[in-house]
């Protein structure tokens, strides 16, 4: 007799599996887990906890990663009897994170994940009616206000991670605190894994702090000597050091993102292949927001004796994880982060060197379960006087159109008075007004608009939901939601293996004939992959990431059923291409740049230099006017999926943006001044 939970929970292979033919073995199983639950650093504090909590409405809840806050309050608030009067929310920054705690509490409590304990994300919700305990990422509970503004269904609320200070946590903060004076029985918990509880302590009027002494070995911190020039390199070198001069222990290593890990990964196996015998059995386990949850579970798995696992990790591993077992850290000292220049409005992710409170967090990782090193592959004078103490904000560093719109849609009007704990910078908050007045999402006193409403209806960024919606009015609204979930995969669409390259090129330039541009080229990979009843094989034979479609159907399913409920019919016409891209410009009008001489592009409002990707399959083409999806900025400012558009839509699709003599091909790079910009009051 199979139990379920186990064929549910998103960590086949794990522990559980081993264990799972028999009820009496699970049984056991589950008694271990209890055991194992009572010698986390938080256990001898529940009682005084749950009392703290009776006590105070607002509490600050401040603990070393790992001490089992994520995991163990909300059960000891269920435990205390608070799933009785609501659900116990608890709020991540991140989705990966969401997901494999809240799997891991349905295993603790022995149930189906999705029944008593759930998870809810964009784009997949795995709860029930029966969901007593939800995580969730901060961004969706953003979302939830829209329906709930008084958070009625729950009794706890739990802001956690706190200190990572993302846009959504930050705007929660806000939304949180004022629902506390008019909910006096709801209770508010603050959770945060460093030193800024006092910070959050006064924002929220004083609420206690709450700290959790955690276990700590020591970590050696080691440097380089001298700066190392490439530091996935210096990385992998790294691990192969550790691994043939070091005691037993796992190693975690972080980089910016998934390509360098994958990176990692292939340099780690071609380095060790043919060694066999010769050194001891490494485990390769990556992690990062994409990866599939099966794969993701791998991270948790014990290390068979004599081997030894490498995680190769994002950011995700510097507090939102904890990983048993990890002994030895490689920090590069890199991150990938949003930043956003107010003046052009470009908003674009860069690599840059972490804070001083990051690196040291991650050094921490080394010292859970015994003293550890830390192998920091900068020198100790850059981390001296190069690096911040602290990161900044995300609310100071990114764009805020998507939670104005969401405030707006909330009945907040007055946002320069919004209780921020660090407000953004004003001239950001008015680039966002002015954004959604141009996209029609609010009118000129900077009201909400019909269109407006709609737009908030879907969680995407305001350019995508304008998108959808303009998609009613070029009858093309099959086809727009297909690029809208392709976009939102991110770029993962197509599978480029480093000894196949051309083939794969050759490939995705089957996709682009015609050089219908960037936005099509996915909309027929979509359709033709659904014309082969989404085969597998079909993506096999033509260099497309299957794991990826699949998100974008799952994602396609979602936003046609909030298309319903804005009443945009499904229409279709997929000869008329010229419809299709006037859709996309209504969203995307603000993206708009025209070919140099020199081959680069000028963007049209805010000059910039741009020039496009090289994936694109417009590079070689260069129209002479484009739309562009976004811009990341690596060596240069590229701009990243373009369709080629007529100068003439822009006036026609946005005329209160664009006058003609923006648009008029000769003389176009004399940017005239305060033409056509809205003016909000
Ligand atoms: P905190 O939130 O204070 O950082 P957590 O509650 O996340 O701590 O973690 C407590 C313990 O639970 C850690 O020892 C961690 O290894 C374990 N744990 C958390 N999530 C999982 C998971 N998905 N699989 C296995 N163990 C996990
Ligand atoms: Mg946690």
């Amino acid at each position: 007799d199979q139990i379920e939970f186990i064929q549910a929970s998103i960590m086949p292979g794990s522990k559980v599996h081993y264990f799972s033919t028999h009820k009496a073995a699970v049984a056991m199983f589950l008694d271990e887990m209890q055991e194992d639950r009572k010698t986390l650093p938080i256990f001898p504090y529940r009682e005084r906890l749950l009392d703290a909590i009776t006590k105070h409405q607002v509490l600050v809840i401040e603990g070393e990663t790992g001490s089992g806050k994520t995991t163990q309050i909300p059960q000891y608030l269920h435990e205390a009897g608070y799933s009785k009067v609501g659900k116990i929310g608890c709020t991540q920054p991140r989705r990966v994170a969401a997901m494999s705690v809240a799997a891991r509490v349905a295993q603790e409590m022995g149930v189906k994940l999705g029944h008593e304990v759930g998870y809810s994300i964009r784009f997949e919700d795995c709860t029930s009616d029966t969901t007593i305990i939800k995580y969730m990422t901060d961004g969706m509970l953003l979302r939830e206000f829209l329906s709930e503004p008084d958070l009625a269904s729950y009794s706890v609320m739990m802001v956690d991670e706190a200190h990572e200070r993302t846009l959504s946590t930050d705007i929660l903060f806000g939304l949180v605190k004022d629902i506390t004076r008019f909910r006096p029985e709801i209770k508010l918990l603050i959770s945060s894994a460093t030193l800024d509880a006092g910070k959050f302590s006064d924002y929220f009027d004083g609420a206690p702090i709450f700290r959790i002494p955690g276990r700590r070995f020591p970590v050696d911190i080691l440097y380089t000597k001298a700066p190392e020039a490439d530091y996935l390199e210096a990385a992998t070198v790294t691990v192969l050091q550790i691994h043939v001069t070091q005691p037993p222990g796992d190693i975690l290593v972080f980089f910016t993102g998934q390509e360098e890990i994958e990176a990692a990964e292939e340099i780690l196996k071609h380095r060790t292949r043919g060694l066999g015998s010769k050194i001891a059995e490494m485990i390769i386990c990556p992690i990062y927001a994409n990866l599939p949850s099966d794969m993701q579970a791998k991270i948790f798995e014990e290390t068979p004796e004599g081997a030894r696992k490498v995680v190769l990790a994002t950011n995700i591993a510097e507090t939102s994880l904890t990983i048993d077992g990890i002994k030895y850290v490689i920090d590069p000292g890199f991150c990938k982060q949003k930043s956003y220049s107010p003046r052009t409005g470009m908003e674009s992710l860069i690599i840059t060197p972490v804070s001083k409170a990051a690196a040291q967090q991650r050094a921490g990782r080394a010292g859970r379960t015994s003293a550890g090193k830390c192998f920091r592959l900068y020198t100790a004078w850059s981390f001296q006087n190069e690096m911040d103490d602290n990161t900044v904000p995300e609310i100071q560093r990114t764009n805020l159109g998507n939670v104005v719109l969401m405030l707006k849609s909330l009945g907040i009007n007055d946002l320069i008075n919004f209780d921020f704990m660090d407000p953004p910078p004003a001239e950001t908050l008015l680039r966002a007004l002015e954004q959604l007045y141009a996209l029609g999402a609010l009118n000129d006193r900077g009201e909400l608009t019909k269109l407006g409403r709609r737009m908030a209806e879907f969680p995407l960024d305001p350019m995508l939901s304008k998108m959808l919606v303009a998609s009613d009015k070029y009858l093309c609204s099959e086809e727009i939601v297909t690029i809208c979930a392709m976009l939102s995969v991110g770029n993962s669409i197509f599978y480029r293996p480093k000894d196949k390259q051309v083939h794969a090129d050759n490939a995705r330039m089957n996709f682009h004939a015609g050089n219908v541009g960037d936005h099509l080229a996915l909309l027929k990979v979509y359709d033709q992959w659904k014309e082969t009843n989404f085969s597998t094989q079909w993506c096999y034979e033509n260099y497309i990431q299957v794991r990826s479609m699949k998100r974008a159907r799952d994602i396609r399913d979602q936003l046609e059923g909030l298309l319903e409920r804005v009443e945009i019919e499904p229409t279709s016409n997929p000869s008329d291409l010229e419809s299709i891209k006037k859709a996309i410009t209504s969203g995307y009008f603000y993206h708009t740049a025209k070919l140099q001489k020199n081959g680069s592009y000028r963007t049209i409002k805010n000059p910039q230099t741009v020039s496009i990707h090289p994936s694109s399959g417009l590079s070689q083409v260069l129209p002479r006017w484009v739309v562009y999806h976004e811009l990341v900025l690596t060596t240069k400012e590229y701009m990243r999926q373009v369709i080629e558009i007529k100068p003439d839509w822009l006036v026609e699709i946005a005329p209160h943006y664009y006058k003609l003599k923006d648009v008029e091909d000769a003389g176009a790079h004399k940017m005239p001044k305060g033409k056509g910009k809205a003016t909000i009051d």
